[in-house]
């Protein structure tokens, strides 16, 4: 295995099942405290890997989590990069596509690995999937080969598998194996030894220095599409005040309702400057606009294909952009190619 002596890792503890406990009032779980916390986690150090822990106090379930957060983390990585071989980000598993997604944005030529990971089960539990998850995303943050980081990426470790963070979706609220990336195959699968395949990781190119970017724009929505949606939904969603980007979250390949009102409603919206983005609604497979007539329509008003996008992708690709560019052009241009591998193109 590629660990080498005097590996190090910054482990930020953001919070999640990982570190709840029962509240014995509400029998509901809740984070405890982080002292508590690093008692359950003895084996850590007999990893042979230096860690250090930096909780973000207080620890949080992670539908608490906004772009403060995202920002906090991206700082932290940036404050400790040179001190680190690698980042194990402890995270709760509901949002942590999204946080994933977010940092492959903000952490522009990342070098080294940021790993997400996280539990179903709380740390303090028996049968508890925490210390396996926690353990092999320590490892690999700190694997290296001939000094080089062997994945130099943002991505999540869940039960036996690394995914590309901005390919992954949370798919199961009950199973250990809780992520999967539809559209992208994994970069290693964790047995007995820990397999990496390497032709589906990405390497910065040399020379290039990490450059953490935080201005994010959280004026977007989603507007997810089903038979029988009204103009009057489609109309609130789309007159929000302030409003500058949608995920128009279709059907199939792309395809949407072919009514007057629906394709006036769209072109008005990107007459005024709004983006939208059109992600399918299947988990697997990119949008096709002009495959089928139903899309022709929205190409015509104006809709961008998303591609192969996961819609955290697309979310936080939009916050991102619409928060740097100076302008819609870059944006535009930006959300037709891949900035870090989050979609395969066109
Ligand atoms: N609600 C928890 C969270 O996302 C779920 C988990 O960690 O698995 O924080």
């Amino acid at each position: 295995m590629a660990v080498e002596k005097e590996s190090s890792v910054l482990l930020l503890f953001t919070g999640g099942t990982i570190s709840m406990s029962e509240d014995p009032s509400t029998g509901a779980l809740r984070p405890i405290d982080f002292d508590r916390l690093q008692e359950y986690m003895p084996e850590i150090k007999q990893t042979g890997i230096r860690v250090k822990s930096v909780p973000f106090l207080p620890l949080i379930d992670s539908s608490d989590v906004d772009p403060s957060a995202w920002e906090r983390m991206a700082m932290l990585i940036e404050e400790n990069y040179e001190d680190f071989d690698g980042f194990v980000v402890l995270h709760g598993t509901d949002t942590m596509a999204y946080s994933a997604s977010a940092l492959s944005f903000m952490l522009e030529n990342l070098s080294k690995p940021v790993i997400f990971t996280g539990a179903q089960l709380p740390i303090g539990m028996m049968r508890s999937d925490a210390k396996e998850n926690l353990l092999t995303a320590i490892e690999i943050a700190s694997a290296k080969e001939n000094g080089q980081p062997i994945v130099p990426e943002v991505c999540i470790f869940f039960e036996d598998t690394l995914f590309r963070g901005n390919r992954t979706t949370k798919k199961n609220a009950e199973h250990f194996s809780a992520f999967n990336s539809y559209n992208y195959p994994p970069l290693a699968k964790a047995g007995v030894h820990i397999k990496y395949f390497r032709s589906s990781i990405h390497y910065p190119a040399a020379g290039t220095k990490l450059r953490v970017r935080t201005h994010i724009d959280q004026n977007i929505a989603i507007l997810k599409l089903f038979p029988g949606i009204t103009e009057h939904t489609v109309n609130a969603i789309l007159q929000i005040p302030g409003l500058k980007a949608v995920v128009l979250e279709s059907f199939g390949a792309g395809n949407a309702p072919r009514k007057t009102w629906f394709h006036n409603a769209l072109k008005d919206a990107t007459d005024r400057g709004i983006l939208i983005v059109n992600k399918s609604q299947c988990s697997t497979g990119s949008v096709e606009m002009g495959r089928y007539e139903t899309s022709l329509n929205l190409m015509s008003a104006g809709v961008m294909s998303g591609y192969d996008c996961t819609t955290e992708a697309i979310v936080t690709k939009l916050m991102y952009l619409l928060g740097e560019c100076d302008s819609q052009d870059a944006i535009k241009h930006q959300l037709s190619v891949s900035m870090c591998g989050e979609m395969t193109g066109s």
